[in-house]
């Protein structure tokens, strides 16, 4: 099958809407291997809503790869311009293949994304996709990297990977110049609410709040 036929995806929209980014309502969340110096293009924020999905989603086979789309909003703080990405909801893949160390969207997958994308969030971007590693940690293979660059080629367009064994996971963002980084996935802002009170259990992210820059830095 053609790229063309399934590259459904393509964004309509060239620039990101202003809003506020919400450091405020966030706990930041950071990946030991997030090493200050890489500039990625966006800051990805998480709601609590969608992090207990792709949770459970991870969790409900712990021998095969699953995965499917991210689903948020895609915007540029109103002062600083800073690109950010708010991943709200998920939409799991129905028809996936199975490889011992790969998952592949196929044909009839992406357009059922697609269609229930259009139908049921009309309004929102499509932000990324997520896949598990069952027993294999967390990178991008190479087999990832192409999958992400031929179907989700927007600077802001993001890939979560996440071990159900283990309980890690961690987003590969692309550097402000394109490149993406294999190995080296961040973490991630939890929108909580008021009582900034957490939901994340994975057990390789830490706490990092003194990063988060104050308002008008
Ligand atoms: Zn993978």
């Amino acid at each position: 099958m053609s790229i063309e036929q399934i590259c459904l995806t393509e964004s309509e929209k060239t620039k990101p809407r202003l809003a506020y980014i919400p450091y405020q309502q966030a706990i930041s969340w950071v990946s030991p291997v997030q090493k200050r110096g890489l500039n990625p293009s966006v800051s990805v924020f998480v709601t609590q809503r969608a992090y207990v999905r792709f949770s459970a989603h991870a969790g409900s086979d712990l021998e095969n790869e699953v995965g499917g789309w991210l689903i948020g909003k895609w915007r540029a703080d109103k002062s600083t311009g800073e690109q950010f990405v708010v991943v709200e909801r998920i939409l799991p893949a129905q028809h996936i293949r199975h490889g011992s160390a790969f998952l592949t969207f196929t044909h009839d997958s992406q357009v059922a994304l697609y269609n229930e994308f259009e139908d049921r969030y009309p309004d929102k971007d499509l932000i990324g996709w997520y896949h598990t590693h069952p027993r294999m940690g967390i990178f991008f293979s190479d087999y990832d990297a192409w999958l992400h660059l031929n179907f989700f080629p927007e600077l802001w367009q993001v890939a979560l990977v996440i071990e159900p064994h283990s309980i890690t996971g961690g987003f590969f963002i692309r550097q402000k110049d394109g490149a993406l980084d294999q190995k080296r996935y961040f973490g991630f802002y939890e929108l909580t609410n008021r009582q900034k009170r957490s939901i994340v259990h994975w057990r390789n992210v830490s706490t990092d709040n003194e990063s988060i820059p104050s308002q008008g830095e």
